[in-house]
């Protein structure tokens, strides 16, 4: 059966026990006055019989005649049927008829109780007047020891009707209106059991939608104690219920900002091999939207047979498993360190797996950059150790007494020293300009200032060198050109590029130095130009690369370490500069540091 409303529940229930209530009372009302007033009727017209009792046995007595006379006098003047009927039944005389055209009475109800010697009533249909009648009748003793006589009174039933009817009426009237205020009532009384149930069905629901200040408010007085303490309750259920929601809404944020921001890509899949969840970074990772990705089966985003193959493992033996795996995206290479772990519910059954890849390409690589200069320095220190141990040890072996072999060798003993302590020096300023670019910031000696003076610094310092193989230095620079730099690291990367410029350009040549604001790019320019041998195309991305020589022998020669332009980079780069090449094979090169113009700084 449907469920109907509490409303439609109480209200005609009540109703109908209300109807019920008031019918059987009207039905009693109605019988007991009916028989009340009934009795009273009989009891009346018993008395009057009393009363003419003594009459009409005289009258019997004396003469038929008188006897009839008397009755039909009385009886209309009392409006009362008088009848006398003998004890064998012939009625003797009657006030509305003629008794000799009447017809045996004795065996009328009221007749029989009479001749027992006890008052009989009947209310019944007359025949004879055509309308209800009541008929009270006594007994007549005529002599004490023979059956007695009859002395029926009658009168019309319609004034008892009459009575009953008006009675009848007004307990229908009663009844109406008693019902219409229990409808009244008992819709009230409905209402008001239903109502708060109903506003707390209400609140109960707005509280599941989730809206914290729709508590159950109710402002009727004539609440009731219970309900009213139901409500209070169910509030103060539905305020703790609020907070751990919030709570918990507040952790799942929380845990999902993690989850989302973690580096990490993180994918959850259940036992079927679908995805519960998947990171930002596995999105990323998987080149799909995270959120699309759900419930998805794995194997149609990850199309990796190595990484399906440790979520099968994980999931059939409930236990991690890790390896290092390499994917390709479509566009490169990338190294994941990936571990699988079980998902397991609160009562430690297994649900499902969970992987970790850790995207370790960078690190890869920064380790094949570790490992590689570690070789190239120990190779670059090992070269010159092996010469001076060479011919250490030729000296040592008598080779320090030929007087101009040992200074000869000892000469080259000392250039080898002077290598090793170049190689060491250019180590140690790449990484203390290393250090300094990490933290830019905390560096507090760059500063705005004119680039004449460093210009001037790096010429002159150089101009030794540039003599000896007659090269003219040049140098154009705007007298008022200013950037925000660190003079001395400046100096030394102009340096580091104009002895380049001076090593690898012919006797003779000139090396220009160019300073110059870029008018499209918001850069300083400073330009290092030379007519050296110039480099070829296939260098020219590897040359600012830690001991990159493009020609290892003639690098050795001039004294190169293989470290001065990457130190030019890192300087660059400490300034929020780049250094950048031109060159022709042959020709020559053109080397430009380019600073931020400080005039587009903001
Ligand atoms: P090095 O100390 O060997 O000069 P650098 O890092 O300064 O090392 O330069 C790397 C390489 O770039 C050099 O070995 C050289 O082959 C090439 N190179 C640098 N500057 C010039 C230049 N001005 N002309 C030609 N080649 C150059």
């Amino acid at each position: 059966m449907r469920p109907r409303p509490l409303f439609w529940q109480i209200f005609p229930v009540n109703l109908l026990i209300s109807l019920c209530t008031v019918l059987a009372v009207s039905w009693y009302a109605i019988a007991t006055f009916t028989t009340f007033y009934y009795e009273q009727m009989v009891v009346d017209i018993e008395a009057r019989a009393i009363l003419l009792e003594q009459k009409i046995l005289d009258l019997l007595m004396e003469s038929p005649d008188a006897l009839q006379k008397f009755c039909r006098q009385a009886g209309r003047r009392a409006r009362t049927r008088i009848t006398v009927v003998a004890p064998n039944g012939a009625v003797l005389a009657d006030s509305d008829e003629d008794p000799q055209r009447m017809e045996q009475h004795g065996n009328r109800p009221e007749i029989s109780q009479a001749y027992s010697g006890q008052t009989g009533s009947s209310l019944r249909f007359s025949r004879t007047l055509h309308q209800d009648m009541l008929y009270v009748a006594v007994p007549l003793s005529i002599k004490s020891d023979s059956k007695p006589a009859a002395l029926r009174l009658s009168v019309p039933a319609t004034a008892l009707n009459t009575v009953l009817e008006t009675i009848g009426q007004r307990i229908f009237l009663a009844s109406a209106l008693i019902i219409l205020l229990a409808a009244v009532f008992s819709h009230r009384l409905a209402r008001r059991i239903s109502r708060p149930l109903e506003k707390i069905r209400q609140g109960a629901e707005q509280l599941s939608s989730g809206e914290k200040n729709k508590l159950i408010t109710f402002h009727e007085r004539s609440i009731s104690v219970e309900m009213n303490s139901l409500i209070i309750s169910l509030n103060r259920m539905a305020e703790q219920l609020m907070e751990r929601i919030m709570l918990t809404r507040r952790q799942h944020n929380e845990l999902a900002a993690v989850f989302s921001s973690m580096t990490e890509a993180v994918l959850a899949v259940d036992a079927e091999e679908c995805v519960i969840r998947m990171n930002r970074a596995a999105g990323h990772l998987f080149r799909i939207d995270p959120h699309l990705g759900k419930e998805h089966p794995v194997q149609g985003i990850l199309r990796h047979p190595e990484l399906m193959e440790m979520i099968r493992a994980t999931l059939r033996h409930n236990h991690s498993t890790e390896a290092e795996i390499e994917l390709f995206d479509g566009q490169q290479h990338i190294a994941l360190e990936v571990r699988v772990v079980p998902l397991q519910d609160n009562v430690g059954q297994p649900v499902g797996a969970l992987l970790v890849m850790d995207d370790v390409t960078r690190l890869n690589r920064l380790e094949n950059v570790r490992r590689d200069f570690v070789a190239n320095v120990s190779h670059e220190l090992k070269t010159p150790i092996t010469v001076i141990r060479g011919y250490v040890e030729t000296l040592l072996d008598g080779g320090v007494d030929a007087h101009a072999d040992g200074k000869n060798f000892l000469q080259i003993v000392l250039r080898q020293t002077g290598r090793l302590d170049a190689i060491i020096d250019d180590l140690l300023s790449l990484s203390r300009i290393e250090n300094k670019t990490g933290d830019r910031d905390a560096l507090l000696d760059f500063a705005l200032g004119n680039l004449n003076p460093v210009l001037h610094a790096a010429l002159q310092t150089c101009a030794f060198k540039a003599d000896e193989k007659q090269i003219r230095l040049e140098l154009h620079c705007p007298p008022d050109i200013k950037a925000v730099h660190n003079p001395a690291l400046l100096e030394e990367a102009v340096i580091n590029l104009l002895n380049n410029a001076i090593a690898y350009s012919p006797v003779g040549s000139s090396v220009i130095v160019r300073a110059k604001v870029q008018q499209d790019g918001g850069k300083l320019l400073i330009g290092i130009q030379d007519k050296g041998c110039g480099i070829r195309k296939e260098h020219l991305d590897r040359i600012f690369e830690r001991f990159y020589r493009c020609d290892k022998a003639r690098s050795r020669e001039s004294g190169g370490t293989g470290l001065g332009l990457s130190i030019v980079k890192h300087i660059a780069q400490s300034h929020g500069g780049t250094v950048e090449v031109e060159s022709q094979f042959g020709r020559g090169s053109t080397f430009f540091l380019k600073l931020p113009d400080p005039s587009c700084l903001s």
